[in-house]
């Protein structure tokens, strides 16, 4: 089984991302280890090609980007929790300080250059937008002052109401930059890319709405063997629980790869595989290390041989109702993972 990574995709989605974002600048969220990809190799990557801002979640996150990119571009969106100090000023990433709490503990630490998260309605992290943000952030040394919006995949009236409020607060907190676009919210249009933009989904193939639909290439590719082919009589049954049942002879061939993989049961009846040019149906359940599908299509396909599965991110969402963000964020670790380019 292996994942095979397009950089040149990578790298390509980037730069779209980028000139839709300008004036802007775009930077790049590699939390969750870069959405599944890899959070080392997805930044080498895009360093190279000039992407000079990234987001993690955590202080291990930006730690495991050592020697990469200067700490000083990757931004910790947690914050500094209790007992955080010294990890976070060892390794030196700016953090997005995200309650009065979290700014009391930066600046008894000596402060220095820091981001601060300004909550707009997503609910979740950040300074109250009603409350006395400016006073907060008095004296404070703010790069990128930014907000996160919660509906920017869709065509709701929050994303306004955020981008206004947003608007009113930030004019009274000086920060060198200002951010408030996700992936989503870069399609929204010029209005919401400030200085800074700041997509993860969209650089790793997700396209989170239709305004980056066609713009956005595939970057994973999901590659396994067949381990077994097998010649199924009528009324042959599939896998756990039985439910495919063969209508008629057929050939069939079971493949190294499950759920445990990432390769959710929810595409049972529904995935499939392709094979110079076929498609090859899913049978049956999908199991924890094996899929069995219909290669009455791909005569020549034999044991051992290498195919490809017919996926992609936005198909899968639409097919299973699970998130693009999911699909790759889940990918199993068993696989081996090849970059091209
Ligand atoms: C994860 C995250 C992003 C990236 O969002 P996408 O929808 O993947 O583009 C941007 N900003 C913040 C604060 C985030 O947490």
């Amino acid at each position: 089984m292996r994942l095979v990574f397009d950089g040149a995709a990578l790298v390509s989605n980037w730069q779209a991302l980028g000139w839709l974002s300008e004036p802007a600048s775009a930077g790049a969220a590699v939390k969750a280890d870069g959405y599944g990809l890899g959070a080392r190799d997805v930044v080498a990557r895009l360093s190279a090609a000039g992407c000079r801002d990234f987001f993690v979640a955590h202080w291990a996150e930006a730690q495991a980007l050592a020697g990469l990119v200067d700490p000083a571009r990757i931004s910790v969106l947690h914050g500094i929790a209790p007992g955080e100090e010294a990890l976070a000023k060892a390794i030196g990433a700016v953090p997005v300080l995200n309650s009065t709490d979290q700014i009391a503990r930066w600046r008894s630490m000596g402060g220095g250059t820091c981001h601060v998260m300004i909550d707009t309605g997503m609910g979740r992290l950040g300074l109250d937008w009603r409350e006395d943000v400016a006073g907060h952030c008095t004296g404070l040394d703010i790069d990128l002052c930014m907000s996160h919006l919660a509906s920017a995949d869709e065509d709701s009236a929050q994303n306004e109401t955020q981008r206004l409020r947003f608007d009113e607060v930030r004019t009274g907190v000086s920060a060198r930059r200002y951010s408030l676009a996700n992936s989503a919210g870069i399609g929204l249009g010029s209005g919401y890319r400030y200085d800074c933009t700041r997509p993860g989904l969209a650089l790793y193939g997700g396209v989170p709405c239709g305004a980056l639909a066609g713009i956005i290439n595939p970057v994973m590719r999901i590659e396994t063997r067949v381990l077994q082919v097998r010649q199924m009589q009528a009324g042959d049954s599939i896998g756990y629980g039985a439910t495919f049942t063969a209508p008629a002879a057929m050939r069939t061939a079971t493949l190294s790869l499950g759920y445990a993989d990432g390769f959710k049961r929810g595409l049972s009846g529904i995935g499939g595989f392709a094979h110079n040019g076929a498609r090859l149906p899913l049978l049956g359940r999908v199991s924890m290390d094996l899929t069995c599908i219909d290669i009455s299509a791909a005569p020549d396909l034999g044991e051992g041989d290498w195919i490809t599965a017919d996926f992609d991110l936005p198909a899968a969402e639409a097919a299973t109702g699970i998130s693009q963000y999911e699909w790759l964020t889940q990918i199993g670790r068993r696989f081996e993972r090849i970059w091209v380019d």
